[in-house]
């Protein structure tokens, strides 16, 4: 069985752990590992501030509490993405608003977003599906106009550009996961880029318990108090030693996982020439990094059958997002905006492919092979 996910281990991770557990005996947060990290990813991906949380899940709430929603504010998301997305502003009382995806890359429809603008939206939050990078310059422009704040969800898209910036810096705050499913992992984290300099310091103090540790570490106040709200947002320095070592293998990382990619688009685009199904498509100004290989099929029932067919050939494969506004919680919790032309129907027909770090060339081959025979064609 090709399976649909491996998590990425490059080797040289338990090393570092091992080192964060018997040399630096330092295992909780905000060890050496933790900063040696986020000082890394500010270099590299050119932040202001990064902060690693636990999980992407929580980098999201960071950014929700840093919003300070009233109860009924409005935030506009695509439905089109992970649980989390929404999840984190809901528990700060947001009203959510979901909204249609562009048909080229899933992602947030700007349009959609202007039109779902009411006297109480607050925050707009664009979903870089796949590691693609949404339009941002249209979003930042409605952002301005209707003086909202922009918090990318950047869980899939770390490394990836847009027009030369990294994903999660272009935004009031970005969001980045480090999920066993991501390109980078450290099993279960994340981290935050606060961009927007009004928020710095009381990330610090929400991510700490709501104490200003960080303040007083830094020997800028003489007492360590409780002064905000908060919670524990910080991951053990045991995952950051993980994390480390994958950090210093971006590079490998990247290239391997990108190298599929292409094989993948190269191989099967004379089946997307004849129409039988369709591929991803990266707009210009767009660098991606290879989170994600997805193929179109025409409806839900072809999809079905063809999930199946990869299974009986030992592919693994998977199909997501239910649509957030059509889930129990979404009915529940949130509002859908305007016309439903793509959110629905991606869910119906796209499957994604198996990609990981260290896939192996026959791999990949029998891959494309069985979505061949699915289709009856030769190579
Ligand atoms: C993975 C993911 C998350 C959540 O990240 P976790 O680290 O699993 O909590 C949020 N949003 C999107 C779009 C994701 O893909």
């Amino acid at each position: 069985m090709i399976p649909f996910n491996v998590p990425p281990y490059v080797g040289t991770e338990l090393e570092y752990v091992r080192d964060a557990v018997e040399k630096n005996r330092k295992i909780c947060g905000d060890g050496p590992y933790t900063k040696m990290c986020q000082r890394w990813l500010e270099d590299k991906l050119h932040s202001e501030k990064m902060l690693l949380t636990t999980s992407g899940t929580t980098a999201l709430e960071m950014a929700a509490m840093l919003c300070e929603l009233e109860p009924g504010d409005e935030v506009i998301l695509p439905s089109y993405t992970f649980s989390s997305t929404a999840t984190a502003f809901l528990r700060e009382g947001a009203s959510l608003v979901f909204v249609d995806i562009l048909p080229e890359t899933k992602n947030i429809d700007p349009e959609a977003i202007e039109a779902a603008i009411t006297e109480r939206t607050k925050v707009v939050v664009p979903v870089h599906y796949a590691g693609v990078a949404c339009d941002m310059d249209e979003i930042l422009r409605i952002a301005g106009k209707y003086d909202l704040l922009v918090v990318e969800d950047a869980a899939q898209g770390v490394s990836s550009l847009y027009r030369g910036r990294h994903l999660g810096t272009i935004g009031d705050i970005g969001c980045f996961s480090f999920h066993e499913t991501k390109n980078y992992s450290m099993g279960e984290g994340g981290a935050i880029s606060v961009n927007n300099p009004r928020f710095r310091e009381r990330a610090d103090v929400i991510r700490e318990k709501g104490t200003n540790r960080s303040n007083f570490l830094r020997g800028q106040v003489d007492k360590y108090t409780w002064v905000d709200e908060g919670s524990s947002f910080l991951p053990s320095d045991m995952n950051a030693a993980y994390l480390w070592g994958q950090l210093q293998s971006m590079e490998k990382i990247f290239a391997n996982r990108m190298a599929t990619w292409d094989y993948y688009d190269g191989a099967l685009s004379s089946l997307c020439e004849k129409g039988r199904l369709e591929l991803p498509i990266i707009p210009d100004g767009c660098s991606h990094n290879a989170h994600m290989y997805y193929v179109l099929l025409s409806d839900l029932e072809e999809r079905t059958s063809f999930i199946s067919f990869l299974k009986e050939k030992g592919v693994g494969s998977a199909f997501h997002y239910v649509p957030l506004h059509s889930a129990p919680a979404g009915q529940r919790f949130g509002r859908y905006n305007g016309e439903d032309n793509f959110t629905t129907a991606t869910y119906e027909r796209l499957v994604r492919l198996p990609l990981y770090y260290g896939m192996s060339d026959e791999d990949r081959e029998a891959v494309v092979r069985a979505v061949y025979d699915y289709f009856g064609e030769g190579e």
